[in-house]
């Protein structure tokens, strides 16, 4: 495929372009090549084009992943049906809820218009589920899937007809798998096509059916699927598997697969952007006197050298022990934070030389039944946080 052309450029605005301005450069170019306007060759090209880029750069966050990635954050997150769809062209040209303007955009990028006499029809996008672990996310995972999806039957090669028959070409439609009626828009009068319901937008009508498929050329079959997921994937993260959608008709290209991938969280270890935050409990002398400590790191076990008078919730970093990039190379961080442990239990020679402590500290030592130095000693009630 040839390289796609910048959004920004197509659409002839700057990067920092306001939505205002962006609407007025979409709808002036829409205008302009709009195929019920425009009848001359690559038309309809330029005009799925733009619209595409504006669909993009109107909707915040596919802007965002296209201004960090270019086409391969949108592409490989996005399905074309969800680009268009998620864009309120419909607002813009002021046409009025269900039929205006809108509508038709889906239609002439997905409808089949330019798609004449029952022509190929691109499959449908798939999607599917995945939920891995915390870990698998880390170290990246490779996993078979079973797709149910629709492909074309292998016995009459998906037309429907009977080995040895043919299909013939439907009446009401007379080949073409759409009926035309006329519409009112802002922009004149728009010819509106919906399927053929003889047909259902074949074009073609069974006199036989296959014995397999039942006359559809359609067979419902579970497909195995290798899905790699990269290291370094976040929860939440949209795959796309080229091609692995269904199968066009009458010879139209395969849809796309999607995966959702889910990351089940982890007990101990957290993610924060690329770095990877964990807890680790030391004694109150270790923080006291320092020490060095074994931390789990995701994969292995790190030393760490913890200096004296460390405070409970103070953070170290380990670098290079976070999650792996999935843009490039290398891995976030790791950031320990120490949870100072006050021992619950205590013996009474430690009771003892805690008091000796205190008082070499300047403390006044807690003595057991010191009450009625106050009037009244009130028990505090631990709470639950
Ligand atoms: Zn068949
Ligand atoms: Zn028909």
């Amino acid at each position: 495929m040839a390289d796609k052309r910048d959004y920004y450029e197509i659409l002839g605005v700057n990067k920092d372009v306001k939505e205002d301005e962006l609407k007025k450069a979409y709808r002036k170019l829409a205008l302009k090549y709009h195929p019920d306007r425009n009848k001359e060759a690559g038309a309809e090209e330029t005009f799925k084009e733009i619209s595409e880029a504006y669909a993009v750069l109107s909707d915040q966050e596919k802007r965002t992943k296209y201004d960090q990635f270019g086409h391969a954050g949108v592409d490989g997150r996005w399905s074309q049906e969800d680009i268009f769809r998620g864009a309120n062209f419909e607002d813009m040209f002021g046409g009025s809820g269900g039929g205006g303007f809108g509508d038709s955009i889906f239609d002439i990028i997905f409808g089949g218009r330019g798609r004449r006499r029952g022509g190929p029809q691109r499959g449908s996008d798939l999607r599917y589920s995945m939920t891995i672990s915390f870990e698998d996310a880390f170290h990246g995972m490779e996993q078979k899937i079973s797709i149910p999806r629709t492909e074309n039957c292998s016995v009459c090669k998906g037309s429907g007809a009977k080995p040895g028959t043919e299909a013939k070409t439907c009446g009401t439609c007379r080949g073409s798998g759409q009926t035309t009626s006329a519409q009112n828009t802002p922009f004149g009068q728009f010819m509106t096509t919906s399927t053929c319901p003889t047909c259902r937008g074949r074009g073609k009508v069974v006199d036989v059916p296959c014995t397999k498929c039942h006359g559809s050329g359609r067979v419902q079959k579970k497909r195995k699927i290798k899905i790699k997921v990269p290291a370094g994937i976040e929860s939440n993260s949209r795959m796309r598997v080229g091609g692995e959608g269904e199968h066009g008709t009458a010879g139209g290209p395969p849809g796309d697969l999607f995966v959702d991938i889910y990351v089940k969280p982890h007990k101990t270890f957290k993610r924060v952007g690329d770095d990877i935050l964990v807890e680790n409990d030391i004694s109150f002398t270790q923080a006291a006197l320092g020490d060095e400590i074994i931390v789990s790191t995701v994969d292995e076990k790190v030393k760490l050298k913890v200096p004296a008078g460390t405070q409970t919730w103070a953070t170290f970093r380990v670098r290079g022990k976070g999650m792996p990039y999935m843009h490039g190379h290398g891995q976030g961080d790791l950031h320990v934070r120490m949870n100072v442990k006050v021992p619950k239990k205590l013996s009474l020679k430690q009771k003892e030389v805690l008091r000796e402590f205190a008082r070499l500290s300047g403390e006044k030592p807690a003595k057991e039944n010191e009450k009625g130095l106050f009037e009244k000693v009130v028990d505090g009630v631990k709470e639950k946080i």
